[in-house]
């Protein structure tokens, strides 16, 4: 079976590493990977800087999917794999310019912690007393129709709850606006509790109680396993210790290199009677199967004279633009910072800056010692003009609203950062806006009817790292399943 893979960022790369797997281990497999830029990775790019890891895209990714660390481990990256700093985890909102802490219990944008919850100056009277009534909430009816993050959590919690905590959690990691994502595939989990419980602050201490008991069980089970290793450390987010490049690095080390086409982007994909035309670089070759890796935009591009209907479904999924810009200080040059993570700006603001990591104290060992790096999140659905604008404006803006957020005055005017690193990911962030399962259902029933054709990538069920990646090998595992039975049939039938 030969295969092409079209586009080298994490899915691609996870797809052509499976195919490489089975082609090592004997299968009849051949596979070519067509990447447009000079290198591979995608998003995944990290630049080293005097000691200090920069990340010009993704930082890490949420430990709680399995898909990326299983696959670090697999490649024998397991001793590199670095979790967050979880002890300093506190995160900020900023409200008029000043820094108040996510209170302690918020779990999936839900309060679970009385106290916390009511001391918090992150909300007002009335939104505390919203929340306590929240417990009150008639369940709501299953089989509704999609609706924005914002709906849901205005119902339970009120219009401050999505001003001050949904829509800034949203566009600090997705880029993403809670008016128009969709709850059912960004929050399925409250959605569920919703139809269940009513409140959703009774489901979460109900998914919590269950999760405690697991643990227990779990911990007794190992505790009466004497003598095992102790499993490794765990954070909310991991990565890996010179950065997420370590990962793309040891993929493309595992390919064969005459399989990899860098610098050559695939200008026109065509059907044929038995298999798929590949055009790129000026050649067109012909493929048992392809993998598209790319964004849907660009997917639906290639695939739009292939299948129309597909084409546009693929082409109507939005994507936001955003910006990474990094700033190495010397630490007793800076001043204090406050403690933990970093912190997020709520559109109300009306701020460049979506949010901003402290990142030395998110992952420790990310700088040299004395040395500290803040890493700033700007664009999203709402700043897509700011892509235009030069690294020296974009670096001015980050500085002077730093300084006016940490309210450090020297911070923006006379420290100079020892070294700014500018970064923008043009349409790099899929949206899954209201209705985007039933689009993704469209989509899958237009590929069921291409035979040979797989999609994979941030677009459709998962924009994570974890998610790409468990995409891209699915995508590969089911093509060599699907080879494998057609070989049967054929000898069966020359038998
Ligand atoms: C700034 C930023 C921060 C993020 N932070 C996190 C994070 O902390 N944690 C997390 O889990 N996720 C994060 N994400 C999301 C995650 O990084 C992405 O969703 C994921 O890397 C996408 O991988 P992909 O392979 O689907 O697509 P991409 O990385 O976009 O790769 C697609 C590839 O296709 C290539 N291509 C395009 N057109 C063609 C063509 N015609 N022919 C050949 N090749 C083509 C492109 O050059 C590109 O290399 C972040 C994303 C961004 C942009």
């Amino acid at each position: 079976m030969r295969t092409a893979i079209i586009g080298g960022g994490i899915a691609g790369l996870a797809a052509a590493y499976e195919l490489e797997k089975a082609r090592a281990a004997g299968a009849a497999v051949e596979y070519t990977l067509f990447e447009a830029r000079e290198r591979l990775g995608g998003s995944l790019a990290t630049e080293i800087v005097n000691g200090a890891v920069l990340e010009r895209g993704p930082d890490s990714f949420i430990s709680e999917k399995p898909a990326a660390a299983e696959l670090c481990r697999e490649l024998g990256l397991g001793a590199e794999l670095t979790p967050s700093n979880d002890v300093a985890r506190k995160t900020y909102v900023v409200v008029r310019n000043r820094l108040i802490p996510l209170p302690d219990g918020l779990m999936f944008l839900v309060p679970t912690k009385l106290i916390p919850t009511a001391l918090t100056r992150l909300f007002s009277l009335r939104t505390k007393i919203r929340m306590a009534l929240e417990l009150l909430h008639p369940p709501h009816p299953s089989g509704q129709a999609d609706e924005a993050v914002a709906t849901l959590v205005e119902r339970h919690f009120g219009a401050e709850t999505v001003d001050r905590l949904a829509d800034p959690l949203l566009s600090g990691i997705f880029g993403g606006d809670a008016t128009q994502l969709s709850a059912r595939s960004v929050l399925p989990r409250l959605v569920e509790m919703e139809t269940a419980y009513g409140s959703l602050t009774r489901g979460m201490l109900a998914a919590h109680r269950q999760m405690r008991a697991r643990a227990k069980a779990a911990a007794a089970k190992s505790g009466s396993m004497a003598g095992q290793a102790k499993a490794a450390p765990r954070g909310i987010f991991t990565t890996l210790r010179s950065g997420l490049q370590q990962l793309v690095d040891t993929l493309e080390a595992r390919l064969d290199p005459a399989a990899v086409r860098r610098s050559t982007p695939v200008s026109a994909l065509q059907k044929t009677a038995d298999g798929w035309r590949v055009v790129a670089g000026g050649r067109s070759e012909a493929f048992d199967a392809v993998i598209v890796a790319l964004p849907a935009w660009a997917a639906g591009v290639l695939l739009g004279p292939v299948d129309s209907a597909l084409g546009e479904e693929l082409s109507s999924i939005p994507y936001s633009s955003s910006i990474t810009v990094n700033l190495i200080y010397d630490e007793a040059r800076l001043g204090p910072l406050p403690e933990g993570f970093g912190f997020l700006v709520p559109a109300s603001e009306g701020r460049a800056m979506l949010a901003c990591t402290f990142v030395h104290r998110k992952f420790l060992g990310r700088t040299p010692p004395g040395k500290a790096l803040l890493r700033a999140f700007l664009g999203g659905m709402r700043g897509e003009e700011l892509l235009a604008e030069t690294d020296t404006a974009l670096v001015a803006t980050v500085r002077r609203e730093l300084s006016e957020i940490l309210g450090n005055k020297i911070l923006g005017l006379t420290v100079e950062p020892e070294h700014t690193q500018v970064s923008r990911w043009r349409r790099a962030m899929a949206q899954y806006a209201v209705g985007h399962q039933e689009r993704i259902q469209r989509i899958v029933a237009r590929v069921a009817t291409l035979p040979g054709l797989r999609l994979a990538g941030n677009a459709y069920d998962g924009i994570g790292i974890p998610d790409c990646i468990r995409l891209g090998r699915r995508a590969a595992k089911e093509l060599l399943a699907a080879g494998e039975t057609a070989s049967q049939q054929v000898n069966q039938s020359v038998s």
